[in-house]
């Protein structure tokens, strides 16, 4: 993809607020990739039982963003095997197809260290992880947080990968087109994507702020039997709800199959 080569102006400051101000510098484009398909017991999203499906159709997603010639990915999906949720086709496999080596991918970030978003982390160990500080931390205490999956992250933790923990919103490029959001209380770290496309429009990936829409509008919360932190999320999904407001921005909840269904398949990509 060719780089338009623009001048930066200067650093940005905040996640927004500098980024507005600067031209867009590079082409950024965002694919979809399919990280698996299967069921759900939706029951445990819903802390007013709201739903009762054992069975709730549930989609896995992956994305990889192109800004110019640099290659980020975010979250990376169960092992292809793993289980009847997993993915039939790698990650790597994926990229192959678009023509990306693992060793392109400049980035991954994470929304979460749940196993559905993180098992296929060692297949790209030359990738910079930005992974919110306070997972982290919950992911390398000296008794990780339930959930944490660890083994993906070894590479990492054992120093043979590069981490950038993540205090607070991050615009990854200066440019203020892709920007990692911190949206905690689903975990501790949690984090959502803002990407800005200029055809598209301003989108957010969810991350798991949101399993299905109609959560956004029941307000209810997933205790996941009390490790998340309803406190937190809802501040996190108050914050999300107002930038998309704000930036008239889509959003891409990750694990809704229904919409997934209804979007470009890899190799076609969003720009
Ligand atoms: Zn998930």
């Amino acid at each position: 993809m060719m780089l338009r080569k623009l001048c930066l102006l200067g650093a940005s400051v905040g996640a927004f607020s500098a980024a507005a101000a600067l031209a867009q510098t590079a082409e950024v484009a965002l694919t979809r990739l399919d990280c698996g398909n299967g069921f759900n017991d939706s029951r445990r999203f819903s802390d007013t039982f709201a739903y009762t499906d054992p069975k709730m159709p549930f989609t896995f997603s992956c994305y990889v963003v192109r800004h110019g010639d640099d290659v980020m990915v975010w979250d990376t999906g169960f092992n292809p095997g793993q289980n009847p949720n997993a993915p039939k086709v790698s990650l790597t496999d994926q990229l192959a197809q678009l023509k990306i080596k693992p060793e392109q991918v400049k980035y991954v970030g994470i929304s979460h260290f749940h196993a559905d978003h993180t098992s296929q982390l060692p297949s790209i160990p030359g990738a910079t992880l930005l992974i919110g500080q306070k997972e982290w931390e919950a992911l390398t205490a000296a008794k990780p947080m339930q959930g944490a999956n660890v083994e993906a992250f070894k590479h990492w933790i054992s120093g043979g990968g590069k981490v950038e923990p993540q205090p607070a919103d991050k615009d990854v490029f200066g440019d203020g087109t892709v920007t990692i959001l911190r949206t905690p209380g689903h975990t501790p770290g949690h984090q959502s994507l803002f990407v800005r496309l200029a055809k598209f429009g301003p989108l957010i990936l969810s991350g798991d702020l949101y399993h299905y829409p109609s959560e956004r509008t029941l307000k209810d919360f997933l205790p996941f039997g009390g490790r998340g932190n309803d406190a937190q999320e809802a501040v996190s999904k108050a914050k999300v709800e107002a930038l998309l407001k704000d930036k008239g921005a889509t959003l891409w909840i990750q694990h809704d199959i229904v919409a997934d269904a209804n979007l470009k398949k890899s190799p076609a990509f969003y720009d």
